[in-house]
């Protein structure tokens, strides 16, 4: 499956949000939300810890 980065946004858990959300690759903190294009117009949105979000650009 080929997955493009569309966007990154910082995020944060809201108010009535009570469970804090972890980075998909290394299990820490997230803090930051990317969205990516899946194809068919589906887009997926994984969270990510900030140090894992900045490796998601330098990949070509
Ligand atoms: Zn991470």
């Amino acid at each position: 499956m080929v997955k493009s980065l569309i966007s990154k946004k910082p995020f944060m858990p809201g108010p009535k949000e009570k469970k804090l959300k972890y980075c998909s690759t290394c299990g820490n903190l997230a803090t930051v939300e990317a969205h990516f294009d899946v194809g068919n117009g589906v887009t997926m949105i994984e969270k990510y810890c900030g140090a894992c979000a900045e490796k998601l650009d330098s990949r070509s």
